[in-house]
């Protein structure tokens, strides 16, 4: 089965999604990190990430592949180790004018859909219900208002966890920036013309503004009989 979150950055789709693979046993693909992915590779060659030729190149000919660690999940480029790389400020910042790109966008889901193929996968994105699963199990569109966004970004920055600390506070400045960085994405994200940041017309919204993440993934697992089943499993 596939199940498909979208929304704006730092909804929480990230931890949401990684925890209903986890606990329902599916894999996770975090689309985003293809595109950051692409980008730390077009800024470590000096590549300008508004020149669509040679972005273009570097899209279609990077291997990007996901492993886990005890801190989670990894992601190297080119069988270089990315992880940390790809949530510089400087990717944040340049992450969005890349994936823009029509033909990087058709390249990448590509290999979404291919890792759709081996089956039951969670992917969270933009477009993965409009575009690249159009018919998928489950569709959620996740939002958070952009305060509260900005502060768990910050947060998870500076090594806590905002979903398990109600009362986790960050850098102001930090937040700030980070809030000025998402809603400068969310704009470009929702105004471009290749698959913008939009729900999907069956999508069911969630906003997690005031929700933990246990109430998040059980709102979605409710969604479908396969995936509440899994969830009520006892795990050994
Ligand atoms: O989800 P995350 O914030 O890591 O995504 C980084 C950027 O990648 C987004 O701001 C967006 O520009 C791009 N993206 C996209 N389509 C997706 C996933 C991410 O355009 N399916």
């Amino acid at each position: 089965m596939i199940v498909a979150i979208d929304g704006p950055a730092g909804s929480g789709k990230s931890t949401v999604a990684h925890a209903i693979a986890e606990k329902c046993r599916l894999t996770y693909l975090d689309t985003g990190a293809m595109y950051r992915s692409v980008t730390a590779e077009c800024l470590r060659r000096g590549i300008d990430p508004t020149d669509s030729g040679a972005v273009t190149q570097v899209a279609r000919t990077t291997s990007i592949t996901f492993g886990t660690s005890p801190q989670g999940q990894t992601v190297t480029a080119n069988g270089r180790d990315v992880t940390a790389e790809i949530r510089t400020p400087e990717v944040d910042r340049n992450v969005s004018a890349v994936s823009a790109i029509p033909e990087v966008r058709e390249a990448m889901v590509e290999l979404q859909r291919a890792y759709g193929e081996t089956g039951n996968v969670v992917a969270e994105g933009r477009d993965i219900g409009t575009v690249v699963f159009p018919k998928a199990d489950v569709k959620v569109f996740l939002t958070a208002d952009p305060a509260a966004r900005a502060l768990r970004r910050a947060v998870q920055r500076e090594g806590g966890d905002a979903a398990k600390d109600a009362n986790a506070t960050a850098d102001p400045t930090e937040v700030k920036r980070i809030l000025d960085d998402l809603n400068r994405r969310d704009q470009l994200d929702s105004t471009r013309k290749t698959a913008p940041l939009k729900p999907a017309s069956d999508a069911h919204h969630i906003d997690s503004s005031t929700l933990s993440v246990d109430e998040v993934v059980k709102a979605i697992c409710s969604l479908d009989p396969r995936l509440e089943a899994a969830l009520m499993e006892p795990r050994s």
